[in-house]
């Protein structure tokens, strides 16, 4: 799949805490003022998602670009009104430290390079958003959160889903209990993969397959339903084409125990398309979307004959709000880069559980 046909996949299949921050002078904003958002990367997600989003938000603007094409560079000073002074390669990022016009950095760049590029970002002064998963090991990811912390920047991470209507109803059916108990989860979510030549397919820049892409929603499904971290990993790995998937994960399949009782299974493919939804089994019944991932159309139906089909704005126009909201009032995203790290490591405890051919615990 080229990424033009994986995004009409995700588009049309379904139709500070403590963390000692900058000077106030950081945040203090004339009134009205949007904050002034740079992307790094200007690949699909950027192009086709974020920057139209940045058009709808209320408090934040898209101010800035990052990019190696010179070309890019261009197009988007046209379409976006985006000065010369705003503009950055990888190279010159450092030297934002300086324009006050940006205030966050959102990189979308391949998941290893998330790390030099948050550094740079945060090292300039700025707050930064990262694309999940945050990187492509829990040393670097680790690394995310020192190097903002110690720019006493805020950090968040692109998990749009923790922002959208549908599966934030599903979070409330599971924490009041609406249908009893969840007991057992089941999440999928898969494409099959084209253009073999892409960097998702490529270790250095993407840390592993299916998994550290897709299968990451499935752990992000399984967290929020439970409010809890799994205590046990078990995986297994199926490769079918050993050319195209020679360096990454093709298919995963593996199970979570967590500490209340509930197990979850989940699926992360390159293989297949139709895979990317969520059932959980409860007490007296049940609840799911399907789909649960897209960017738009997730839906889903409750074991007594409720619909859930809650109208979403566009995703990453909420989540961007919602950390410049963080930004303005200094109040800690749930979407935080301890929720990033932690992903990056239980995604580990599955690659090491197929290692090992045996479960892990944590
Ligand atoms: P993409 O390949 O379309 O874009 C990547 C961008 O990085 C391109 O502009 C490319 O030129 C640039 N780049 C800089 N250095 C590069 C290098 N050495 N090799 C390759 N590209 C380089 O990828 P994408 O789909 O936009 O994904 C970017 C990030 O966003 C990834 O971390 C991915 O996991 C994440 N993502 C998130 C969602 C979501 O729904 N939240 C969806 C898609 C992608």
């Amino acid at each position: 799949m080229t990424a033009n046909s994986r995004r009409s996949f995700l588009v049309n299949s379904a139709a500070l805490a403590a963390t000692p921050l900058l000077a106030d002078s950081v945040f203090a904003q004339a009134p009205g003022r949007k904050l002034g958002v740079a992307v790094c990367g200007l690949g699909s997600l950027a192009t086709n998602q974020i920057a139209p989003a940045l058009t709808k938000t209320r408090n934040c603007r898209l101010a800035g670009i990052v990019t190696g094409t010179p070309e890019k560079a261009e197009k988007w000073q046209k379409q976006y009104g985006i000065p010369a002074k705003s503009t950055y390669t990888y190279d010159t990022m450092h030297q934002m430290a300086k324009n006050k016009d940006i205030d966050i950095v959102y990189v979308v760049t391949p998941n290893a390079l998330h790390l030099p590029h948050v550094q740079a970002a945060a090292a300039a002064g700025k707050h930064v958003f990262c694309e999940k998963p945050l990187e492509i090991n829990t040393e670097r990811a680790q690394g995310i959160l020192d190097a903002c912390k110690k720019a006493g920047v805020m950090l968040g991470v692109g998990y749009r889903l923790q922002f959208e209507a549908n599966n934030q109803e599903c979070v409330r059916l599971a924490k009041e209990k609406v249908l009893g108990d969840v007991k057992i989860i089941d999440a999928n979510f898969g494409f099959a993969m084209g253009d073999p030549t892409q960097w998702r397919l490529k270790r250095d820049l993407a840390g592993g397959g299916a998994l550290m892409d897709v299968g990451i929603y499935c752990l992000q499904t399984t967290r929020m339903l439970t409010g809890e971290d799994p205590m046990w990993i078990s995986a297994t790995e199926v490769k079918t084409d050993t050319v195209k998937f020679r360096e990454v994960d093709e298919t995963i399949s593996w199970t979570m125990k967590f500490p209340s009782g509930v197990i979850s299974n989940c699926v992360s493919t390159y293989a297949a398309n139709g895979l990317a939804g969520f059932r959980a089994a409860t007490t007296r019944g049940w609840f799911g979307l399907d789909p649960a991932y897209f960017y738009n159309g997730n839906r889903g139906r409750r074991s007594d004959g409720t619909e859930i089909n809650i109208p979403v704005a566009d995703q990453f126009a909420t989540e961007l709000e919602d950390f410049a909201d963080c930004v303005l009032t200094k109040r800690q995203t749930k979407a935080s880069g301890e929720m990033g790290l932690s992903d990056v490591k239980y995604l580990m405890a599955v690659y090491d559980s197929i290692k090992k051919g045996r479960p892990v615990t944590l």
